[in-house]
């Protein structure tokens, strides 16, 4: 039998940024994926909002994907867009960029990292213990390891096998989704239908069309076919527009569920496997990577004997809220595509709404993930919230405080005078950079906060403490974060 520290079920954009995250804290970590390549089929994400970006960015692989998608403006709420040029961030737009790429960006990274991928296998099912998981695979092998996480989507066996609930919603609303061809010109862009929305639009190579098109009814789980998609053009359009030739056809709804706990024992949950929700304004992906960025760090902790086990249970408890916050919000935006009047003159006010200035920073921050806040504590309004990407100046020059995160480790960011912390306990774990910054400190919503003295920053990029020298709390904060002090 094969071991190794963490396996992770299912090589789709959250395995992928999770095996990178362990990989780069030297975890011995594999994926088992059941596609033979990375091909992605179907229509799924378009694209990254900021903080996802912002997230890439401190691992130094941003521009891989800025340089192959465009960036625009694509924050929305209720397909009302947000413009978010004015936020404080070096990344203040989202990046258009089709699913299939940004895997393959992914892919390529964890190459980089030498992740093994067993591939065109799947997880069949896993037995854990105190010692650890036995993970047997479709081609009847087996793995065993410490930890097994859950990639493996929406309908995540790993979830079902570890017998984890998935209360939430039943679809309210189907849609059919193709890629085809047609003869004749078809009448771009979005229509709506009672209860939803109908949507052509021009593919990348600029012949075929993506073909969105809400159904009349839910609950249809057969494969659906092109005369599907020619009895609902017909219906909505009147034409079918030659259509011909379908490169996929797939179905999706709005159903909304979460994993009622994201960790049993030794068996973890991350992206759509601990969540699925309307596709509506663009989470899903971005939440899955950004689970896999918080996880990532804690696991490695864990397997390398630095942190007790109970890191871990903060994973559900700062994920699993922000997931639900996703699902609320597609629900309600899902009863706002609605076609009707009423619902109409409801998009209308809200429209009005987000035009002024503080709700549209507030809903464009949400969307884009910028303003998410971790309970883990009171006191400075860093405390939890993202670490900006400072200008910083130290003794070896200028420094972006993201480059410091590169290699996903903790610092201790000294902003006063050098030498008055002293963390020698963690020094094989945490970095201390003393250096100096001179500007303002800008959150997302919440404007300029006082300038702290330093802080501490965690490889997810979510600050953990926040104080000055004279200050009482570092010790415990590094002792929670990062393990019980080393003897020295
Ligand atoms: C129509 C549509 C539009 C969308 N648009 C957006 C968007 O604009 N923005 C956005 O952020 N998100 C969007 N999403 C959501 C996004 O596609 C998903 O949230 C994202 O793919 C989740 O990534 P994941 O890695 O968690 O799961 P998946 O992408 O589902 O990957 C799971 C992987 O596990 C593999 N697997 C499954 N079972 C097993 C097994 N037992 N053993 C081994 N391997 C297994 C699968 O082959 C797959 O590769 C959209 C989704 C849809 C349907």
């Amino acid at each position: 039998m094969t071991n190794h520290a963490v396996v992770i079920a299912g090589g789709g954009p959250t395995g992928l940024m999770l095996a990178g995250e362990l990989a780069l804290a030297r975890v011995d970590v594999a994926i088992v994926e059941r596609r033979e390549n990375q091909d992605v089929t179907g229509l799924r994400s378009g694209g990254l909002h900021s903080r996802t970006i912002e997230v890439l960015d401190q691992r130094g692989i941003a521009d891989r994907f800025l340089s192959q998608g465009q960036m625009a403006q694509i924050t929305s709420f209720a397909r009302i867009r947000l413009d978010i040029s004015d936020f404080p961030t070096r990344h203040n737009y989202g990046l258009a960029l089709w699913q299939n790429h940004i895997e393959r960006i992914l892919a390529h990274w964890i190459a980089e990292l030498a992740v093994p991928i067993y591939r065109g296998r799947e997880v069949t099912g896993f037995t854990q213990d105190d010692g650890g998981v036995d993970i047997e695979l479709s081609d009847s092998g087996s793995l065993q390891a410490k930890y097994l996480v859950g990639c493996d989507g929406g309908r995540s066996l790993v979830r079902k096998e570890a017998g984890i609930d998935f209360p939430g919603w039943d679809p309210s609303i189907s849609y059919l989704a193709a890629e085809v061809e047609m003869a004749h010109e078809p009448a771009w862009g979005i229509r709506r239908g009672e209860k939803g929305i109908h949507a052509l639009g021009k593919l990348e190579d600029g012949k075929r069309v993506g073909v969105v098109l809400s159904e009349p009814y839910v609950g249809r789980s057969d494969q659906p076919t092109l005369s599907d998609i020619r009895e609902a053009l017909i219906a909505v359009y009147g034409t079918d527009y030659g259509l011909h030739n379908a490169t996929w056809i797939s179905r999706f709804t709005d159903m909304a569920r979460q994993a009622a706990s994201y960790r049993d024992r030794r068996v973890l949950l991350a992206g759509d496997a601990a969540h699925v929700h309307s596709p509506i304004s663009g989470q899903g992906l971005n939440l899955g990577v950004q689970d896999a960025v918080n996880l990532g760090w804690k696991l490695a902790q864990v397997v390398n004997g630095t942190s007790p086990e109970s890191l871990l249970d903060t994973y559900h408890a700062e994920r699993h809220p922000v997931g639900a916050r996703v699902l609320r919000n597609t629900m309600a935006q899902t009863a706002l595509d609605r076609g009707d009047e009423r619902t109409q003159t409801l998009r209308e006010t809200l429209s009005d709404l987000l035009k002024m200035d503080e709700p549209r920073k507030r809903y464009a921050a949400m969307m884009s993930g910028l303003d998410i806040h971790y309970d883990i504590g009171t006191g400075h309004p860093l405390h939890g919230r993202r670490m900006p990407d400072l200008d910083l100046v130290t003794a070896n020059g200028p420094l972006r405080v993201f480059r410091l995160l590169h290699d996903a480790r903790p610092i201790l960011l000294n902003l006063v005078e050098t030498g008055g912390f002293d963390i020698t306990p963690w020094r094989s774990r945490v970095q201390l950079i003393d250096a100096k910054y001179d500007g303002t400190w800008e959150l997302p919503v919440l404007g300029v906060v006082p300038a702290p003295a330093a802080v501490l920053i965690r490889p997810d990029g979510y600050v953990g403490w926040v104080g000055d020298p004279t200050q009482p709390g570092l010790a415990d904060a590094l002792t929670a974060w990062f393990g019980s002090p080393a003897a020295t």
